[in-house]
């Protein structure tokens, strides 16, 4: 814990601050990336649960946007206008990055919370029938 990230930036070395002081590696204005490994790559590849950890600064990333991909991976489950209770995965391509995410979600009703629905197999956080009890009380329709 420390106001400093533990890394500073890959590219450009800047010490960057933690959003939280509590954190080991929180950085402000910066984006820490863990990886286990790549198959292919000679310099890390682990197979113990060991990741390789690094940050970058949002100004680097800035800079070098060009060089960049997105992959939208899942669909956040939206009910109520509200997000949390769980996903639906989704295989989207890798594309270059373009500063526009992908923002199409799953929506469903208070009832459908927590169901198994028939075409789609959702991903429900643990806690979604006292998420779905708390919604009929708190945000009747
Ligand atoms: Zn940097």
């Amino acid at each position: 814990m420390s106001i400093n990230a533990y890394l500073p930036c890959f590219k450009c070395g800047k010490i960057l601050r933690n959003v939280f002081v509590e954190s080991d590696n929180q950085p402000d204005e910066g984006t820490e990336f863990r990886t286990e490994g790549h198959y292919g790559s000679t310099f890390w590849d682990s197979f113990d649960g060991e990741e390789l950890v690094l940050n970058i600064c949002d100004n680097c990333l800035r800079a070098h946007a060009e060089r960049l991909g997105q992959q939208k991976r899942y669909m956040p489950v939206r009910c109520q206008g509200m997000v949390g209770f769980g996903q639906v995965a989704v295989e989207r391509p890798l594309v270059a990055y373009t500063g526009n995410p992908d923002n199409t979600d799953f929506i469903v009703s208070v009832d459908s919370l927590g169901e198994e629905l028939d075409d789609v197999k959702v991903e429900w956080v643990d806690d979604i029938i006292e998420r779905r009890e708390d919604l009929k009380v708190n945000f009747p329709r």
